[in-house]
């Protein structure tokens, strides 16, 4: 026990010693916000960092360009992975603070790299793209877990900055991505209209019947979309429109029962037009977040021993969702929020990436390496907490099958 606690002593010190080149990390990736798939400039960093202690990273893991891997640690297992998400939002920059999440799990790795003779197994870094679902084939981690890579882990936690200091017990929105095409004629819009068949009407016929439809769901529903395109020209009927649809719910049960409602309003609006319809999701679907308790439990401990006041959750309603809840649907995961700013600076806006880049957000950074580094120790260290989090893994909603 006594030996532990030396040992996290020591990831202590090591993470402030690194917290200037953390920090200036964290600083540039902010500076520079890339987009899903994009992240090339964040990838720079964090492997540059990587290589400054002596850990190799592997780009381009799983077929994208931008995901990567690193390993710490003299035996594979047990394996603790820890995540790091790179990626900004268009317009609104790091909104989401995800320049924070990358350089805190770099410096949990780089930390544990000084002690890793301790580590009766490994600790697996993996950079994890393209997280919010603002580009063509989001959730890197889903590709990440198709692509088997974390078929070896035994235990996941990240961070994400936050309003609050919480561990995120309240979980999220099973999500998928859709986008609706519609194709109709093109005719002059005033010398022949009765020739033209107008895919715009399709769109707009589309919109009153998902706004009527949400009525008539459970309040946790989510559907919200956005015309992408709306025709060219007055003057021309509308050949082609399209939109996009993000559909939100509990589980993934709930949302393939309201997705088939969504994808019926879009068939009838076309219907209604006259117009072709085609359908296509956009982004694999992400799952919702369930929570390891054991791990969370393990975790809060540890930024409480840093100083940390740990919340069980957000405390005001409101649920996202993140290709993380694939991950926590495959091995025991736990993400913590680490707060970065007053509650009255929503995620996903400038006031969110402005605190982002700001002095409490340092801290926060800091708070997170230290606190993912002791607790990747504990769960290595002591098989009892692993098999704990495992047991309550095994007997939660069941493992589901990534979906393809
Ligand atoms: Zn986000
Ligand atoms: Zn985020």
């Amino acid at each position: 026990m006594g030996e532990i606690e030396e040992v996290k002593r020591q990831v202590i010190a090591e993470v402030d010693r690194l917290a200037p080149k953390l920090w200036e990390a964290a600083q540039i990736i902010g500076r520079n916000p890339e987009l899903g798939h994009q992240e090339t400039q964040a990838v720079a960093t964090l492997t540059r960092l990587l290589a400054s202690g002596d850990i190799e990273a592997e780009i381009g893991v799983a077929g994208l360009a931008t995901a990567w891997r690193a390993r710490v640690g003299s035996r594979r297992r047990p394996t603790v992975a820890l995540l790091a998400e790179m990626d900004a939002l268009p317009n609104i920059g790091h909104g989401c603070g995800h320049n924070l999440i990358g350089p805190s799990a770099v410096g949990a790795t780089l930390a544990l790299k000084v002690v890793e003779e301790y580590l009766p197994g490994s600790v697996l870094l993996l950079g994890t793209p393209a997280e919010e679902s603002t580009v063509e084939n989001s959730g890197g981690k889903v590709h990440l877990i198709r692509a088997g890579e974390f078929d070896n882990v035994d235990a996941c936690i990240m961070f994400h900055p936050s309003q609050y200091t919480n561990m995120s017990l309240e979980g999220s929105l099973a999500a998928r991505g859709v986008d609706f095409i519609y194709h109709g004629k093109a005719a002059h819009t005033s010398l022949y209209p009765w020739d033209g068949i107008n895919a715009l009407d399709g769109v707009l016929h589309t919109f009153a019947g998902i706004n009527a439809l949400r009525q008539h769901v459970r309040p946790e529903i989510r559907m919200h979309g956005v015309v992408t395109s709306g025709g060219g020209v007055p003057n021309v009927v509308p050949q082609m429109a399209s939109c996009r649809f993000r559909v939100r719910a509990p589980d993934a049960e709930q949302l393939e029962s309201v997705f088939r409602q969504v994808v019926q309003c879009a068939e009838g609006g076309a219907l209604m037009a006259g117009a072709r319809l085609e359908v296509g999701e956009y982004m694999p679907p992400y799952e919702n977040v369930v929570p390891n308790l054991t791990l969370a439990q393990a975790f809060r401990k540890n930024l409480e021993a840093i100083g940390l006041t740990v919340l069980d959750g957000r405390p005001e309603p409101g649920l996202g969702s993140t290709d993380f809840g694939n991950v926590t649907r495959r091995v025991p995961s736990i993400e913590a929020g680490i707060s970065i700013c007053e509650p009255d600076a929503p995620h996903h806006s400038a006031a969110f990436a402005e605190a982002a880049l700001s002095e409490k957000a340092h801290g926060a950074l800091i708070a997170a390496a230290k606190g993912l580094a002791m607790t990747a120790i504990d769960l290595l260290t002591d098989p009892m907490l692993l098999g704990e989090a495992q047991k309550e893994f095994a007997a939660g909603p069941g493992r589901l099958r990534p979906q393809v």
